[in-house]
């Protein structure tokens, strides 16, 4: 049994919509089909997700933002007529809208998830209409049917465990089962949303929970390359990988895949293989539990901007019990999220996401960092990026770290932190942002060229 997730791209019009059905049809371990919302057809065109959120916001009283409102219709209304749909998924689709949008003007506070939601709510229904207008034995089936169960927090949603057994009886269903992505329901049947991309995540939800085999993954690339390549022309494409090292590559910007997703497919050890909707015949990207021929190679380079650090020094700060703890107590306070903490002697730095510290916050924070640890120094560096390189095994192979150094130097860059922390497939390094793309260049030409 495989369970697929289609991506906005692949689902974007009803000529993406045809394809993606040829590719269910191709192959009848194909049941479980995860769907994303309409995403953009050409570039410069907007997802269906975002004109969402723009209706949601727009909505004050009884006003709202009619054209937006036609544009999400629109993007239903052509693909059920260019599929030769009958009228009632439309309307199903509609009223879905209109309903999440009462919510939203009664001041429902999940209202605006409910909104988000209808992007992939109404894939789901068309897709579905379609394999059956095509005699598939096809049905659509909302998360809470499916057994998708969430807590609220903030940033998304996150899953709890019951789901999975739940997941578990999809197994006793017959024919193809579509499942909208992107949101499931709290115990309490609040409609819940995961954070952006989260579709990903409902996929590799309901492959650990039905223990599917194989856990397909469509978009419009043919495989994960080992580094961006708008950073890097034609860079060389993967053909497989391990959870650990997608995992640290999906998390500084590859965002063929979110970095969250990978998580249920592991601890279930389901092979994931990423896949091309407009490609199907090549053989994409496997990713995998262990692999036995790795002998501790970078096997792929990863990069970030939007981090900023924050520089505190203290004389025998390594010998002050509690420091550590209470500067991180002051980011908890604020309700700031850390990423990583390096730290020296009498120094130690604390790198965030850029958007974690506006600069209202940025004042408190450092008043409080300077009133409460009584600090030499403390400084906010912006403007940050992170770069990393990434392969399991790195830990135990020598000179790594001085042919990257190497990489930085020939690109006259200078590395304004590095970080090996406790991960042993990754290694980390803080630049100024408008160096990243010459260290970026630099480190692939080394360890790949
Ligand atoms: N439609 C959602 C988004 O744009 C989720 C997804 O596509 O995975 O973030």
């Amino acid at each position: 049994m495989k369970v697929v997730k289609f991506g906005g791209s692949s689902v974007s019009n009803a000529e993406q919509i045809k394809k993606i059905t040829d590719i269910i049809e191709a192959d009848n371990e194909r049941s479980v089909i995860v769907v994303s919302a309409p995403g953009k057809r050409f570039s410069g065109d907007e997802k269906v997700t975002d004109l969402l959120i723009k209706l949601g916001d727009s909505i004050h009283g009884s006003s709202f933002d009619r054209n937006v409102y036609d544009q999400v219709l629109n993007r239903f209304r052509s693909n059920v007529n260019e599929l030769g749909l009958r009228e009632e998924v439309f309307t199903a689709v509609q009223t879905k809208i209109d309903e999440a949008m009462i919510l939203i003007k009664e001041g429902v506070p999940y209202g605006m998830d409910a909104l988000k939601s209808c992007g992939e709510d109404g894939s789901a229904l068309v897709i579905s209409a379609y394999l059956t207008f095509r005699n598939q034995k096809a049905s659509y089936v909302n998360p809470r049917d499916a057994g998708i169960i969430v807590r609220n927090q903030l940033g998304g949603a996150l899953v709890h465990e019951e789901s999975f057994e739940r997941l578990y009886q999809l197994r006793e269903r017959d024919g193809i089962l579509v499942i909208p992505g992107f949101f499931g329901f709290t115990p309490n049947g609040q409609l819940v949303t995961f954070s952006r991309g989260g579709s990903d995540i409902t996929g590799a939800i309901v492959a650990a929970g039905v223990k599917a085999d194989l856990y397909e993954n469509f978009t419009d690339v043919d495989s994960v390359y080992c580094v961006n390549p708008n950073i890097v022309d034609n860079p060389k494409q993967l053909t497989s990988l391990t959870y650990r090292e997608m995992r640290e590559l999906s998390y500084a910007g590859f965002s063929v895949f979110h970095d969250e997703a990978l998580i249920p497919a592991f601890r279930e050890k389901i092979p994931v293989c990423i896949k091309n909707t407009n490609n199907p015949e090549a053989p994409g990207t496997m990713i995998v539990s262990e692999q036995p021929d790795r002998e501790g190679h970078v096997v792929g380079i990863a990069s970030d901007h939007g981090f900023l650090n924050i520089y505190v020094s203290k004389f025998l700060m390594n010998r002050e019990i509690g420091f550590g703890r209470r500067l991180l107590q002051i980011l908890e306070d604020e309700e700031v999220s850390f990423e990583h903490a390096p730290s020296g002697i009498d120094d130690m730095s604390v790198i965030l996401r850029d958007y974690q510290l506006p600069k209202e916050k940025e004042e408190v924070v450092v008043k409080r960092i300077k009133d409460e640890l009584d600090v030499d120094m403390v400084l906010i560096e912006r403007d940050m990026a992170m770069i990393m390189i990434v392969g399991e095994g790195m830990n135990q192979a020598v000179g790594l770290a001085s042919q990257a150094a190497t990489a930085f130097k020939d690109a006259g860059v200078n590395i304004e932190m590095i970080n090996q922390g406790s991960s042993e497939v990754s290694m980390m390094f803080g630049v100024k942002s408008e160096s990243l793309t010459a260290a970026v260049q630099a480190l692939y030409k080394n360890f790949f060229e």
